[in-house]
């Protein structure tokens, strides 16, 4: 039997690099090693305000994007997780089986806690960690492939999984994470001090979505903040924005940082951007061509229907031995 392999993504905006590399891309090279679940996380997208409408089309759009990047649907069950209510029921339970400090101590809760002060903290943001335990445990995944900014919360379900098993019984698998060594956390073009992220405060020069016009893609790139070193060399910590480039290049085309080093010894930097710029126009032409053969609301309907009804199957059993196990039925 192959184990499980399962990931999400949250529709709450247009899909960036940092999602593809980071999440997706690691998933697809996978998906047929494994019983691959990939779903469309539409609860967190609520844990704080967002537009419904844009939730919605996010949705259909985001599934259209994961076909597009290769997910298979012959291989892997794709689903929205709305449909499939055991994720709600087993993430009240989760809840009640964490401490406030181990939420409080995740990294995501206290960044973003950091700039909700004004109108007060959203419980959605301090709890959400635990639907993504229940995300993770109701299918028996053996490995989440995630971005360094989810590893925690995989940590997280696993230090819970544990728990509940000691007390109640053996009831769920222990997941573990993969974060890919290349391309785990891809930076923000404007400011490489921070994740590339589907909102980048207004003006969108940072981040590179999948959908983005190939032409203004590439002047990200080129308008990528660097350094004055003028050395293309691999230093997350002293040149934050070249590292960030080397990885996105890396990542796309599987060339060693060694190798690249070695081709930019004593060239500068505009030369590197360019080919950059051109790996990663490529990438989203693919991706943009394929993206519109998908977006097709019948083949979407489809595949929703078919991974709800898989998912639910399997949720259900889980979702049924928690509950036995904690004597509610
Ligand atoms: P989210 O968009 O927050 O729902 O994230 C979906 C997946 O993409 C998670 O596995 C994240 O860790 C991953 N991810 C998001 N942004 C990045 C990034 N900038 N670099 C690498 N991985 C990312």
């Amino acid at each position: 039997m192959k184990k499980t392999m399962l990931t999400g993504v949250r529709p709450s905006g247009n899909l960036t690099l940092g999602n593809y590399l980071g999440a997706i891309k690691n998933f697809v090279d996978r998906q047929e090693q494994y019983n691959s679940y990939i779903f469309v996380a539409d609860l967190h997208a609520i844990t704080g305000y967002i537009e419904p409408q844009k939730v919605k089309e996010s949705v259909k759009n985001s599934i259209a994007i994961y076909l597009a990047c290769g997910i298979n649907p012959k291989v892997t069950t794709i689903f929205k997780q709305s449909d499939v209510l055991e994720h709600g029921t087993l993430g009240f339970i989760m809840t009640f089986q964490t401490k406030m400090g181990e939420l409080s101590r995740m990294t995501q809760f206290k960044c973003k806690s950091n700039q909700q002060t004004k109108e007060g903290v959203d419980t959605g943001l301090f709890v959400y960690p635990t639907l993504m335990v229940a995300d993770i445990l109701l299918y028996n995944t053996a490995i989440v492939p995630v971005g360094k900014d989810q590893q925690q919360h995989v940590e997280l379900t696993r230090d819970l999984a544990e728990r509940f098993n000691k007390r109640y019984g053996k009831t769920f698998e222990m997941p573990d994470v993969y974060v890919a060594p290349v391309g785990n956390k891809i930076l923000n073009l404007q400011n490489p001090l921070e994740k590339m992220n589907k909102s980048d405060n207004g003006d969108n020069k940072g981040t590179i979505f999948l959908l983005d016009d190939i032409e203004v893609a590439k002047k990200k790139i080129m308008s990528a903040k660097t350094d004055s070193y003028n050395n293309v060399h691999f230093d997350e910590d002293n040149q934050p924005g070249i590292s960030n480039l080397m990885s996105i290049l890396s990542k796309i085309t599987d060339e060693s940082f060694e190798s690249i080093e070695k081709r930019y010894k004593n060239k500068g930097y505009g030369e590197f951007k360019k080919e950059v710029a051109q790996v990663v126009a490529e990438l989203l032409l693919d991706i943009q061509s394929k993206y519109k053969t998908y977006n097709d609301e019948i083949i979407l309907d489809k595949i929703l229907k078919e991974g709800a009804m898989q998912a639910t199957n399997i949720a259900k059993q889980t979702l049924s031995r928690a509950t036995k196990a904690l004597g509610l039925n």
